[in-house]
């Protein structure tokens, strides 16, 4: 069984801050902020792409309503929601998750700002590659 199913059967401890019958959510052991707060499914599955129904329709109103109680909590107003699926985005525990960031003035929390300018030729062929798919 893998650690954050142990933690939903409540079988390894963890800072709970809230669970329902479907969703748990604990404090991050590495504190990225101060109230860095992970939300579950209990029912395992590995990342988004392999979600069910059942927690693609409720889980962001869970996480919602956590937001606005870590943030009003913790003196915050601005929060990151993170998802990571797959090792190359940082994905290390391999059962869904999704990361509460509240954030702070000066915080040391950094995402990189994005790069890439593309000419609307290169933006073009992705569109129509992604398109292509549907
Ligand atoms: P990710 O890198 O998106 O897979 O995130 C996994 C997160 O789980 C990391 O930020 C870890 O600090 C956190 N983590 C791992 N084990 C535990 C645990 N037992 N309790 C709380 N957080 C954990
Ligand atoms: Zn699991």
């Amino acid at each position: 069984m893998c650690i954050f199913c142990k933690i939903a059967n409540h079988e390894i401890p963890a800072y709970i801050i809230h669970e329902d019958e479907n969703f748990m959510a604990f404090l991050d052991l590495s504190q990225a902020t101060l109230g860095h707060t992970l939300v579950i499914p209990k029912k395992h599955q590995v990342n988004l792409f392999d979600m069910d129904d059942q927690t693609g329709s409720s889980i962001l109103l869970f996480v919602r309503d956590l937001a606005k109680q870590i943030t009003e909590a913790m003196g915050s107003e601005s929060v990151n929601i993170i998802h990571n699926a797959g090792s190359l985005a940082g994905q290390s525990v391999f059962h869904f998750h999704i990361h509460i960031i509240p954030r702070y003035e000066n915080d040391h929390f950094h995402i990189p700002p994005l790069k890439n300018e593309l000419t609307p030729d290169e933006l073009l062929s992705i569109q129509k590659k992604i398109k292509e798919k549907h």
